[in-house]
């Protein structure tokens, strides 16, 4: 699945919605908030703000992005961290911490 997410650029991160304002799709409110708008009510999803602004930074550089990617890439990164380093590090880690016990 593909989720799109809105992206802050200055801040290299993905804002989650209560990070988002940005103006209401429906009622044209300027200060709506990502999750839902304070005027009209309305629940809103933070990539359906019209000109969104990140609520960390206050910039405008903020894209939609799929962050679909991104989650693969720390699965996979995960992964690889368990087989390899994790798993050998959890051996000599166990081992090691062991032998400081005893000293
Ligand atoms: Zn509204
Ligand atoms: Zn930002």
């Amino acid at each position: 699945m593909v989720v799109q997410q809105l992206f802050c650029q200055p801040c290299q991160r993905f804002l989650s919605d209560r990070f988002v304002e940005g103006t209401c799709p429906s009622c044209g409110y300027e200060d709506a908030r990502g999750d839902q708008c304070d005027k009209c009510g309305r629940l809103t999803n933070s990539i359906e703000l019209k000109n969104p602004r990140c609520k960390v930074c206050a910039s405008l550089d903020v894209i939609t992005k799929n962050s679909d990617q991104v989650r693969i890439n720390v699965v996979i990164y995960f992964f690889k961290l368990i087989k390899v380093e994790g798993l050998f590090a959890l051996l000599s880690g166990f081992c090691g911490s062991t032998q400081a016990r005893e000293k």
